[in-house]
């Protein structure tokens, strides 16, 4: 298969993100340095490694908590100044349109997490579109503004399912933040560019925003939250985003609101993912606190207004493929 990339060397946002981003797109010399702080807004029972354990036909009937801790989320980043983006389900959106009225009339980015959590390898284009349409639909109703960022379930865009930015860029999307450069036994591209940076494709360019990662060797390690956040030492996630930030690089990190709910129901499923799913969720909301203290955050929009006022570093080549990095 052929891959992208050679990025389009603008160093101003399309129309339609100054549009979006509105009176926030500061002057070049007032643009403040911030890490993206991001939420895939979905219930402790709709996560990948439950779906054999949860078919989407129970959803309905389960007690629903994501309410009450993306609320507790909302009241966390209020206490810090903090505004972040929201990748939330359409299926979230279409039950609970006040919590995506909470989150915008709190000024915090809405953007697409798929309409019912459905990883996008296990997916035709047909089908892609189709959910990329219905959760748009109920995102855009629920929050009354225009959606232009996605992020799949669990990093589903792998390099077998590249054609995802396709028809992203085809549906109007502006960024993507789907692509981990690591190597995991569900996900990931390890020799993806680690940097906020533009894709190329014949249909057009988006923005790709790679799950925030070190290289150590020839390795990347993760180092953007989620589990990563939850089951290793704090000092590893500060260590990380203070090294990436000292080359002016931000942070890309991720939570889900389940993580800083220790009394959420247990669902048995297999070994693996009861660890990952379950261990040091009492931990998640302490260290959010001091992640929150210690660095700046703000939404994407915000980073790639930074992005592109920086304009671009000179072509660099990752994995055989030519990247511009912002
Ligand atoms: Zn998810």
């Amino acid at each position: 298969m052929s891959l992208p990339v050679i990025a389009r060397p603008d160093t101003v946002l399309p129309d339609v993100a100054r549009d979006a981003i509105g009176s926030s797109v500061a002057p070049a010399s007032g643009v403040r340095f911030v890490n993206a702080m991001t939420v895939d807004v979905e219930d402790y029972f709709q996560v990948s490694a439950f779906d054999a354990a949860v078919p989407r036909s129970s959803w309905e009937s389960r007690e629903s908590r994501v309410c009450a801790n993306t609320a507790r989320l909302l009241d966390l980043f209020a206490e810090a100044d903090v505004k972040g983006t929201f990748f939330v389900l359409g299926w979230v959106a279409d039950r609970f349109p006040a919590l995506i009225r909470r989150i915008v009339d709190a000024g915090h980015e809405l953007a697409s997490h798929g309409y019912e959590h459905r990883l996008v390898y296990a997916q035709s284009r047909a089908e892609f579109r189709a959910d990329l349409r219905s959760a748009r639909v109920a995102l855009e109703q629920a929050g009354g503004g225009p959606v232009l960022g996605y992020r799949a379930p669990s990093f589903s865009i792998v390099r077998d399912s590249l054609w995802a930015l396709d028809v992203l860029i085809e549906e109007g999307y502006l960024y993507d933040a789907s692509i981990y450069p690591i190597r995991h036994d569900r996900y990931g591209i390890p020799e993806w560019s680690r940097s906020v940076h533009r894709v190329e494709r014949p249909g057009g360019t988006i923005w790709e925003l790679p799950g925030s990662t070190l290289r150590v060797g020839a390795t990347n390690l993760p180092v953007g939250g989620g589990g990563y956040f939850r089951l290793l030492p704090y000092a590893w996630t500060h260590f990380g985003i203070a090294r990436l930030n000292a080359s002016r690089q931000p942070a890309i990190f991720y939570l889900h609101p389940w993580e800083i709910d220790p009394k959420q129901p247990r669902i048995a499923a297999g070994r693996l993912s009861t660890f990952r799913h379950y261990r040091n969720l009492e931990h998640t909301e302490p260290r959010l606190r001091r992640l929150l203290r210690e660095f700046p955050f703000g939404r994407v929009s915000d980073v790639l207004a930074g992005a592109a006022l920086r304009g671009p570093e000179p072509l660099a080549v990752a994995g055989g493929r030519a990247v511009r990095n912002y």
